[in-house]
């Protein structure tokens, strides 16, 4: 009953919040890596990002002192178009698509890195606790927060997208476990991790060798990473995944439902 309900309530949301042409468009012509794509997808990406800004609040992670950060529309809309392009394939209906993001609300805009605090424990057993800068971070249940200046500099085809990044984590977190696998119906998830264990040995060993990587050596850290970074580059730089990796490619493209080289929907009411 709540679904239900909850589904109109996002079907009477996309007319009565409907973004602006004029907004709408601005925010397409700073991500070439959309430009190719067909009117339908389009039009069900503009959908999507319509009902996560309605349902999603986007605030400043410093409102006050030097550094004070003023979230525009403009920066929200595109906050929301790339984190919307993850589930753009997803569901029978944008309504259903949005249950991926479902479970948390806020995603807080900083006006550069942000110190993260966290304990480690060493060999030894002693527990330390450090305090990193970093560009995005995505909380199991919890917030997203981007560094502005980190998002922006993921608008061009170098296939680096924080916002891509730190959504990707939110999609692997779905079935309740952080490793690299998204929430897959159970005969698809053999071959998805097949294919992404095998792509993450073959990018570690060229990290290892020290081999200059097409793809940010980043993703060597763990598979978690190496999944939210391909995901960046199978959105703003494809050719690049289907060339590195096709095996991971076809798997990570048939999870999205989206085929970003030829920029259509690849909706399968079977999958
Ligand atoms: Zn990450």
């Amino acid at each position: 009953m709540f679904s239900w309900l909850k589904t109109k309530r996002r079907e009477r949301a996309l007319t009565a919040y409907a973004l602006p042409d004029d907004e709408w468009r601005a925010a397409l012509r700073e991500l070439p890596f959309l430009n190719h794509y067909a009117p339908e997808a389009l039009e069900r990406l503009r959908d999507l990002t319509t009902l996560f800004l309605v349902e999603k609040s986007i605030v400043s992670g410093a409102t006050s002192g030097v550094h004070a950060l003023e979230v525009t529309a403009h920066m929200r809309i595109m906050i929301g178009v790339q984190a919307c392009l993850l589930i753009l394939g997803r569901g029978s209906t944008v309504a259903e698509a949005m249950r991926d993001y479902d479970g948390w609300e806020n995603v807080v805009v900083y006006p550069g890195d942000f110190p993260r605090t966290y304990d480690f424990e060493d060999e030894a057993g002693v527990v330390h606790r450090l305090d990193e800068p970093i560009a995005g971070e995505s909380w199991e249940g919890g917030p997203v927060l981007l560094s502005w200046p980190a998002v922006e500099a993921g608008y061009d085809e170098t296939g680096m997208a924080l916002v891509i990044h730190e959504f990707a984590h939110k999609i692997d977190m779905l079935d309740g476990a952080v490793n690299g696998l998204p929430p897959l119906p159970v005969n698809a998830r053999a071959a998805f991790r097949g294919a992404i264990d095998a792509a993450f040995a073959d990018f570690c060993q060229s990290v290892d060798r020290n081999l200059d990587t097409a793809i940010d050596p980043y993703a060597a850290e763990s598979i978690d990473e190496f999944f939210a970074v391909t995901c960046e580059v199978f959105f703003a730089e494809p050719e690049l995944l289907l060339l590195e990796y096709p095996a991971y490619f076809v798997q990570v493209k048939s999870y999205f439902r989206v085929d970003p080289i030829a920029g259509d929907l690849q909706l399968d009411p079977s999958i």
